[in-house]
C-alpha cells in the first residue's frame, strides 16, 4: 500500500510511523522547512523557545508509553503538575505536564527519524499517485487541497481560534516559582509559561499566549500584539525590566473539540487535534487511528 501523508505535525508523523511499522510505503509531504507544525520550537539568539504547544499531558496508555520512550532517551521529562491561576495567582494541581529539554519540536523530529519526509513541499491538491492520502492538518488548511465532499464537510464543521505567541526574553530572571499560569477573564493574555523552567536551562524567557480576541485583532500585523502582551505580563507578574519581544502568529491554533477520531471519504482521510480535545495527545492518537484503520 502506497500512502501519502500531507503534514508533518505530530498527527501526520504518528500516522506515518504506525503505517511504516505495519508495512506500508509512506511519503510525508510538509510545506514547512522543519517538522512539528504546532509542536514548535524556534531559535532566538541560539536558544530554542517553545512557541506552539506549551507542554503535553499523557493520560492515554499508548501515548504514555510514547512519552516514556522519550523520557528514557532524555528527550522529554515530567515538568510539573502545578500551575498558577490568575486573577489571584493561586496554585492549582492537575495532571503532570511534560516538557522537552531540547524544545517540543525535538519530539516531532524523533518521530520523523527514518521516515521519508519531504520538507518545503507545499501540496496544492490531493495527490493522485497513492492508494490513500492522509491530510494531517487543521480542516481549513485541508479544504485548500480540494478534497472530496466528506472531507470538506468534516473540515467545515471545525471551528478554530487564532493565538499570537510572544517570546519575552529578559536580562535576568525577575520572577520566582512561576512555572506557568492560566490567566482567566483577561482581555489580551490567556497563558504565560516559564520557558527556562520547562526546558530546564533556567533562561530568563517567558512565553505568553494571547486570547483569541487579541489575536483576531492583530492577525494582519501580529508584531503589534507583542508590546501589548509584554505589558500584560509585566503587570500580572510585577516585572519592571523591559524584555526583547518576538511574536509568532497561529491562525489556526485551537479547534473546538469534536467526537470522531478522524474523517474519511474514499481514499482520503483527515486527522489532527480537532478530533477530540485540542491537545498534542489527541493529534497523536488521531494519526494513529487513521493508520490502524488503513492497515486493517
Ligand atoms: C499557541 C498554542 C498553544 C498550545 N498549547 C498546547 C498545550 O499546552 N498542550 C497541548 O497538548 N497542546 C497544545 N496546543 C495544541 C497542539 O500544538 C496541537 O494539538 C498539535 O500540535 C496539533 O498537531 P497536528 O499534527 O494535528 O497539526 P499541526 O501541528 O498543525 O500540523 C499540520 C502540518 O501540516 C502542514 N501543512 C498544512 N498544509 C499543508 C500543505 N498544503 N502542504 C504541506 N503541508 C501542509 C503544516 O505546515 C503543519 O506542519 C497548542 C497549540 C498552539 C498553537
Amino acid at each position: 500500500m502506497d500512502v501519502v501523508v500531507v503534514g508533518a505535525g505530530i498527527a501526520g508523523l504518528a500516522c506515518a510511523r504506525a503505517l511504516v511499522e505495519g508495512g506500508a510505503r509512506v511519503r510525508v509531504l510538509e510545506r514547512g522547512r522543519v517538522v512539528g507544525g504546532r509542536l514548535a520550537s524556534k531559535r532566538y539568539d541560539g536558544r530554542y523557545a517553545d512557541i506552539g504547544a506549551a507542554y503535553f499531558v499523557a493520560d492515554d496508555a499508548e501515548f504514555a508509553a510514547q512519552a516514556g520512550s522519550w523520557e528514557a532517551r532524555g528527550l522529554a521529562r515530567a515538568w510539573t503538575d502545578t500551575l498558577r491561576v490568575y486573577p489571584g495567582g493561586e496554585k492549582t494541581t492537575g495532571p503532570v505536564r511534560w516538557a522537552a529539554p531540547g524544545g517540543l519540536r525535538s519530539l516531532a523530529a524523533d518521530l520523523a527519524d527514518g521516515l521519508d519526509v519531504r520538507l518545503s513541499t507545499q501540496v496544492g491538491e490531493v495527490p493522485a499517485d497513492a492508494d490513500a492520502v492522509v491530510l494531517a492538518m487543521p480542516g481549513p488548511q485541508a479544504v485548500r487541497l480540494d478534497p472530496p465532499p466528506g472531507i470538506v464537510a468534516a473540515a467545515n464543521a471545525q471551528t478554530w481560534q487564532p493565538v499570537i505567541a510572544a517570546v519575552l526574553t529578559y536580562p535576568e530572571r525577575g520572577w520566582d516559582d512561576l512555572r506557568g499560569a492560566f490567566v482567566n477573564e483577561h482581555p489580551v493574555l490567556a497563558t504565560v509559561c516559564d520557558d527556562g523552567d520547562r526546558r530546564g536551562d533556567r533562561a530568563p524567557v517567558l512565553v505568553a499566549h494571547s486570547t483569541a480576541a487579541l489575536a483576531a485583532r492583530h492577525l494582519a500585523a501580529p508584531e503589534q500584539a507583542g508590546p501589548i502582551l509584554a505589558a500584560a505580563v509585566a503587570e500580572l507578574l510585577g516585572l519592571a525590566a523591559t524584555p526583547r519581544v518576538d511574536v509568532h502568529r497561529w491562525t489556526y491554533a485551537q479547534p473546538e473539540p469534536t467526537d470522531a477520531p478522524y474523517a474519511q471519504d474514499g481514499r482520503v482521510w483527515l486527522c489532527g487535534d480537532a478530533f477530540g480535545r485540542p491537545r498534542v495527545q489527541t493529534a497523536w492518537l488521531s494519526g494513529r487511528a487513521v493508520a490502524r484503520a488503513l492497515l486493517a
